[in-house]
């Protein structure tokens, strides 16, 4: 299902704000990714000429399977249709000279969603990793984002209503790095006894 909104959260994780320089911030910082960069499973991964250095952020997301506005976070997980692996590619370069980031994060390709699986029980057990040419460069944990998952979906459905299909990319974890023309990503979530490791986007002109 095509999503009409991805809203994404940056710097959800302590390791990752400080290898940006930077620290979490006291609210999580939204940001939308436009659903025509949404690609699939082994679809490419575009790197335009307008970058320098485009980097992989392998990410949680939370597929909405209900109208969500104004809920609670007791409520939240009910409206939850299923968990995915998601990279927020991002134009390092431009998000640093660009105030806003519909740029950065907004190329066509610059978001690819894996299959989706069932929520597990608990999410804090959730988990994902992303490899670049087999070799993992990402490793984080739900149980570490600053925010967790019902406090955001909460807090964003007091903003935006989310419909079934939307997307809630919850922040990546320490070690993104750059993509090259050739290299294949791969993101996968681990959580509830299930692993799923979609074939990733390859990077290429
Ligand atoms: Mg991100």
């Amino acid at each position: 299902m095509q999503p009409t909104t991805i809203v994404c959260v940056g710097r959800n994780y302590v390791a990752h704000a400080r290898e940006l320089g930077t620290e979490v911030p006291e609210k999580p910082l939204l940001f939308f990714k436009p659903p025509s960069a949404v690609i699939g499973d082994g679809q490419p991964i575009v790197l335009p000429s307008a970058s320098e250095r485009v980097e992989h952020e392998g990410e949680i997301a939370v597929i909405i399977g209900r109208r969500a506005r104004n809920v609670s976070e007791a409520e939240a997980l009910a409206v939850v249709g299923g968990v995915a692996p998601l990279n927020d590619v991002t134009a390092r370069d431009l998000q640093r000279t660009d105030g806003q980031w519909a740029r950065a994060k907004g190329f066509d390709t610059f978001c690819p969603i894996g299959p989706a699986m069932p929520l597990p029980p608990d999410w804090r057990e959730l988990e994902v990793i992303c490899r670049v040419n087999d070799e993992v460069r990402q490793h984080g944990r739900a149980s570490e984002m600053a925010f967790g998952i019902p406090y955001l979906i909460a807090y964003v459905s007091r903003i935006m209503t989310l419909e079934p299909g939307d997307v809630l990319a919850t922040g990546t974890p320490e070690g993104v790095g750059p993509l090259r023309p050739g290299d294949v990503v791969e993101g996968g979530l681990v959580g509830g006894g299930r692993v799923r490791k979609p074939g990733g986007a390859q990077g290429g002109r």
